[in-house]
C-alpha cells in the first residue's frame, strides 16, 4: 500500500509524505475521521513510506512515496514484516491490556529488520481504559524509531490523557466521484451500480459495499419511480397508494421484518440523494455536483415537478423518515412510508 494508491485525502497523503521526507512525523498520531474512508489504509501506507529500500520521488515538485515493490513493501504488504504490528479488536470487540502491553515491551528495543517500527492500532476506540492507560507512558516518552499510529472514527472514546499526547489528523468523507472510481476499479461494479451505491454512500466505501451493487440499482429505480408517480398532483389515497412501491418486496421472496426494514431504508437514502440532486438541477448546479449524474436526463424531467422548494422539503421529511426506521425508535415501515408520501 503507497500513498498513490490512496483514493482521496490529498493533503493529508501530502502533509504525510513532507513529514516523512522532513523527519519531523510525530511519533504519535490519532487518524479520525468516518468509517470506511481509507484510515487504514493509509496507515499502513506511512508504515510501508517509513521502511521502503527504494523510496520514490522527495524533491521539491513531487512528494515521496513508498515503491509498493521492494522487500520491505512486499513484507508489509503481507503482513509478516517484524517491525510493522496491526493491533485489532479480537472477538469480544475490545483491545485488550496484554496485547497493548506486548507492544509496549517490543517498542523498547531498536526496530528489527526496518528503519521505524510502526503500531498500528486499528478501531483504538476499542481499548480498554486499562489498555489505553498501559500505553501512556510509552505515548508521553515514545521510544526512538517507533511511531504510533491509533486509527479511530470515535476519538471521544479515547482518554483525555492519551489525545492530548497525539496530535489528530482528521479524514473528511469520500467524494462521490471517488467512491464511483474505487468500487468500479477495486470492486468489479459496473459503472451506472457503482453511482447508485456511491450516491447513498454517505462518503464511506464501506457503507457503498454494505449491499450488493444489484440492491443498489434497485433501491435507486424504486425510489425514482416513486418520485414519477408522485410528481402530479394526487388525492391522498393515490399518494399511499403509490407508497407502496417503497416497502414493496422483491418477486417471490419472503422478507424478514429487518430485511423489510433494510430495503426501504436503502430505498429512502436512495430517494434522498435524488432529492439532493434535484436541488442541484433546480439551482443550475454543476452537473459535476450530482450524485447520479448518469440520471440526468431523468432528473431534469423530475425538476418539471419537483423545483428546488419541494425537493428541499423532501430531502428533510426522507432524513426523518430514516432516522425514524433507525434505532432506538424502529418506527413501524408502514407508518414511515404513509406519513412521508404524504409529505412529498
Ligand atoms: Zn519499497
Amino acid at each position: 500500500m503507497t500513498l498513490r494508491d490512496i483514493t482521496g485525502h490529498a493533503s493529508i497523503r501530502q502533509l504525510i509524505a513532507r513529514a516523512v521526507m522532513r523527519d519531523t512525523l510525530p511519533p504519535c498520531l490519532v487518524f479520525t475521521g468516518p468509517d470506511g474512508v481509507g484510515k487504514r489504509r493509509l496507515a499502513l501506507a506511512v508504515a510501508e513510506l517509513l521502511n521502503c529500500e527504494a523510496l520514490a520521488g522527495g524533491d521539491e515538485e513531487t512528494d515521496s512515496d513508498a515503491c509498493g515493490a521492494c522487500r520491505s513493501c512486499q513484507r508489509i504488504k503481507r503482513r509478516i514484516h517484524t517491525d510493522v504490528l496491526l493491533i485489532e479488536s479480537g472477538e469480544t470487540g475490545a483491545i485488550k491490556v496484554d496485547a497493548i502491553r506486548a507492544v509496549v515491551d517490543q517498542a523498547a528495543f531498536r526496530p528489527f529488520e526496518g528503519r521505524r517500527r510502526v503500531v498500528i492500532i486499528d478501531d483504538a476506540d476499542r481499548l480498554v481504559p486499562e489498555a489505553q492507560n498501559a500505553l501512556l507512558k510509552t505515548l508521553e516518552e515514545p521510544p526512538d524509531g517507533s511511531v504510533f499510529l491509533l486509527v479511530t472514527s470515535r476519538p471521544h472514546m479515547l482518554l483525555p490523557t492519551v489525545r492530548s499526547r497525539c496530535p489528530d489528523l482528521r479524514f473528511g468523507a469520500l467524494s462521490t466521484t471517488d467512491i464511483v472510481e474505487l468500487l468500479v476499479e477495486r470492486h468489479e461494479f459496473d459503472p451506472a451500480a457503482a453511482q447508485a451505491a456511491a450516491g447513498a454512500a454517505d462518503g464511506s466505501l464501506s457503507r457503498a459495499l454494505e449491499t450488493s451493487s444489484v440492491d443498489h440499482l434497485q433501491a435507486r429505480q424504486s425510489a425514482a419511480a416513486v418520485l414519477r408517480m408522485l410528481a402530479p398532483p394526487l388525492n391522498p389515497k393515490q399518494r399511499l397508494e403509490a407508497g407502496k412501491e417503497l416497502t414493496g418486496r422483491r418477486r417471490g421472496g419472503k422478507s424478514s421484518a429487518a430485511e423489510v426494514r433494510e430495503t426501504l431504508t436503502r430505498r429512502l437514502r436512495a430517494m434522498g440523494t435524488l432529492f439532493r440532486d434535484l436541488q442541484v438541477v433546480s439551482s443550475r448546479g454543476e452537473p459535476a455536483w450530482l450524485s447520479n449524474p448518469d440520471l440526468a436526463d431523468e432528473l431534469n424531467e423530475l425538476a418539471r415537478s419537483y423545483d428546488g422548494d419541494r425537493a428541499g422539503r423532501g430531502y428533510a421529511s426522507v432524513d426523518r423518515a430514516v432516522r425514524a426506521l433507525a434505532p432506538p425508535r424502529y418506527a413501524s415501515p408502514k407508518v414511515v412510508v404513509d406519513w412521508l408520501t404524504l409529505q412529498l
